[in-house]
């Protein structure tokens, strides 16, 4: 053993055999190991009398042994009976061998751990953990309580109990580099025990530790570890800021002429939301450093014009802008809307996405590398390795949400020319609940359209089993010969498109046969890119009545007139993209409709949420209440966040601890840079190496 134990394996019992298999535990080095915490307590401390035990209140009891049969109920079981003074307890072993049936012999006293529950003989324990108490000997009982710990096949807790001991005890005796990263003074200011102490108390808690606590992660030595992981996500973030803003951008000064000729074109006027939203971008651009801007807004708040006016401010400046949505269906509503404000302007809009091939590929890439090409538009097409732009000033990304931590790293990345950087604007429809912004999306800066244009009339959503699935046809019926139109959506049936495609083929045909007088269409994913715009061109023209599509509507589409949209099975989709389909509603001034046509029964869940949509239209309440009912990590959309590593923090029971961590860190990142490196490894290891620029 060496003086200091620097590796996994300078731990007393830990071979290089064990040291791979705790691998399957995410344990690779010294630090894993020690902050390998327990997720639960067990207190083994107290001796309750017998006559006290309750049912599905684990606890230690001891007593005679006072007779032990085999009994043949459903299954053959062993059945021992237990007395101390207060009472009598039986424990149940359905696994039992020859050698345990003789420790059982009457008279014996034995001592056991469990459960118990009521069983056909009173409270019984079934396969308790015990021994068997040598006469004389007065067995302690544990000092501590008994720590559970994520375990894996192989390896049983009552070893990695015996080799956490082990190593916690080199860990007093300072014989291991772990180093305490947080600034001692700091320790002192927010109150914090140091790493060894908080390490020491949450793998060793005395016995008189209040359980409560700990399982609600409150106790002082869980926070303490709870805000240095919290701090090291913050710092990474931090730092991909700093390196992203130590590259330089090109200064896009205001140039307002060019917004003024877009907004004389347009019906209406900004609301005060965009503008002020265009102004933070505007200030952003003029700066010689990569614009980070997400702005956020609703459903219908008008992002897009929100977009080409940053885009004027690009463009005015002589630099090309390339605007980026997930899908296709949603990068030609953007090219659509686009051109048609554009063009009249003189400024040469292009398309790239993946479909786009052969001449007409060879066509757009080289206007695109000459300037020829103004404003790009498309899907992430755009960012292939053979595309290159002449002179990219701004990146403009739609729904932001589907795109992961590390696509938006590459983007950077890419769009970087002779040393200048494209500024990047990010556009999510999708609120983010704040907590969740605040550490998901710490690197970037964050605008808001809180308010609507006006005009908009509120959408009234009930939720209809799909038994009155008749009832609910004869309703489009009828709204569509009062001249409305309506969406009819058909959502994921399984992971797989195909058998989407083919479900809303099918309903198009029912619906066909079921409203002959209606003109009905049809849109979904399989469809060659012309075949849907034509569709979507068609709708928008009013020469079709009802729309039957995939989720493939969810973002972008625009038609006013539609005031009726049926969902069917929106207990499989999520909240936020309920919420993103209903918005394709409620644009025009006649009241508008949503039927949630769910299929019954529903889980207390599916319900839950759906009441969520019929109480509310507000994104922002509606994410937060995803975020109550379905946790963080599903809420973004992706994996790829970095938060789903996390640890020991939970974004939900300590988000509010967010706001200190924010401040920690800008601490941290002044006053103690040499921490900044050591804890985003400690913290994030591996899984930060994508997010280097
Ligand atoms: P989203 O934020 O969902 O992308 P859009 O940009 O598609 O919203 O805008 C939704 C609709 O509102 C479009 O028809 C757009 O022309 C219209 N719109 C945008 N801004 C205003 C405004 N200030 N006043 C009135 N209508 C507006
Ligand atoms: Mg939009």
């Amino acid at each position: 053993m060496p003086a200091i134990a620097t590796q996994l394996t300078d731990i007393k019992g830990i071979g290089p055999k064990l040291a791979e298999q705790l691998q399957a535990l995410n344990i690779y080095n010294l630090a894993d190991w020690f902050f390998h915490l327990p997720f639960r307590y067990e207190d083994r401390s107290r001796l309750t009398p017998i006559g006290a035990a309750q049912p599905m209140r684990p606890a230690v009891v001891q007593g005679e042994v006072k007779g032990a049969s085999v009994v043949f109920g459903k299954r053959r079981s062993l059945l021992v009976k237990l007395q101390d003074h207060s009472g009598t307890i039986s424990l149940r072993f359905y696994h039992f061998s020859a050698a345990q049936k003789k420790q059982f012999s009457t008279g014996n006293l034995i001592r056991c751990y469990g459960e118990p529950r009521r069983g056909a003989s009173g409270l019984e324990l079934y396969h308790p953990e015990y021994q068997l108490l040598e006469d004389g000997h007065d067995q302690q009982l544990e000092a501590q309580l008994t720590p559970v710990y994520p375990a894996t096949d192989g390896i049983s807790q009552q070893r990695l109990r015996i080799l956490h001991e082990e190593s916690l005890a080199l860990l007093r005796q300072h014989k291991v580099a772990l180093n305490d990263l947080l600034p001692a003074d700091w320790l002192q200011q927010w109150q914090l025990p140091t790493l060894e102490q908080a390490l020491v108390f949450l793998h060793q808690p005395p016995a008189d530790t209040q359980l409560a606590l700990l399982e609600n992660g409150q106790h002082p030595a869980q926070k303490r570890l709870i805000l240095e992981e919290l701090l090291a996500h913050q710092l990474s973030l931090h730092r991909l800021r700093a390196q992203v803003q130590s590259h330089q951008a090109p200064t896009l000064a205001e140039k307002p002429a060019l917004q003024q000729q877009l907004l004389q074109q347009l019906p209406f006027t900004p609301t005060g939301a965009q503008s002020r939203v265009v102004e933070e971008i505007a200030a952003d651009l003029a700066r010689p450093f990569p614009m980070l801007r997400l702005v956020q807004g609703d459903v219908g708040s008008g992002k897009t014009l929100v977009a080409a006016l940053a885009a004027c401010q690009a463009l005015a400046a002589g630099y090309q802008v390339a605007l980026m949505a997930p899908t296709e269906i949603l990068a030609e509503q953007h090219l659509h809307n686009l051109s048609a404000w554009f063009e009249p302007m003189d400024i040469q809009c292009g398309w790239l996405a993946g479909k786009v091939k052969g001449k007409a590929r060879q066509n757009t890439l080289q206007q695109l590398a000459d300037g020829g090409i103004r404003l790009a538009i498309g899907t992430h097409a755009l960012f292939q390795d053979d595309v290159a732009f002449h002179n990219l000033g701004l990146v403009i990304i739609d729904e932001q949400h589907r795109f992961g931590v590390h696509q938006r790293l590459s983007l950077r990345e890419k769009g970087r020319q002779q040393g200048l950087s494209p500024h990047q604007l990010i556009m999510t429809a999708t609120p983010i609940p704040r907590t969740l912004a605040m550490s998901a999306y710490a690197d970037l800066d964050t605008s808001v359209i809180d308010e609507l244009p006006p005009g908009r009339s509120p959408i009234t959503t009930v939720a209809i089993s799909d038994q009155r699935r008749d009832e609910v046809i004869q309703r489009v019926q009828s709204a569509c010969q009062e001249g409305r139109q309506a969406y009819w959506v058909c959502t994921l049936i399984e992971e797989s498109e195909a058998l989407q495609c083919q479900a809303a083929e099918n309903t198009a045909t029912d619906l066909r046969e079921a409203l002959p007088q209606l003109r009905i269409g049809l849109v979904h994913g399989r469809m060659k890119a012309a075949e849907k715009a034509a569709i979507m061109a068609a709708f928008k023209a009013h020469e079709i009545d009802l729309l039957v599509a995939t989720t493939v509507i969810e973002v972008g589409v625009d038609v006013p007139n539609s005031s009726l949209m049926i969902i069917e099975n929106p207990e499989r989709l999520g909240l936020a993209q309920l919420h993103q389909l209903r918005g394709r509603v409620g644009r025009g001034a006649a009241k508008s409709h949503c039927v949630l046509l769910y299929k019954a029964p529903l889980s207390l869940t599916s319900k839950q949420r759906l009441q969520v949509m019929r109480d509310s239209q507000d994104g922002f309440y509606i994410a937060e209440q995803d975020l109550q009912i379905r946790g963080p990590g599903e809420l973004l959309g992706t994996r790829q966040t970095g938060l789903q590593m996390l640890r020991i923090a939970d974004l939900q029971r300590d988000g509010d601890l967010l706001p200190q961590v924010r401040t920690m860190a800008e601490q941290i990142w002044q006053n103690h840079p040499e921490a900044v490196e050591p804890l985003i490894r400690r913290w994030l290891g591996d899984a930060e190496r994508f997010a280097t620029v």
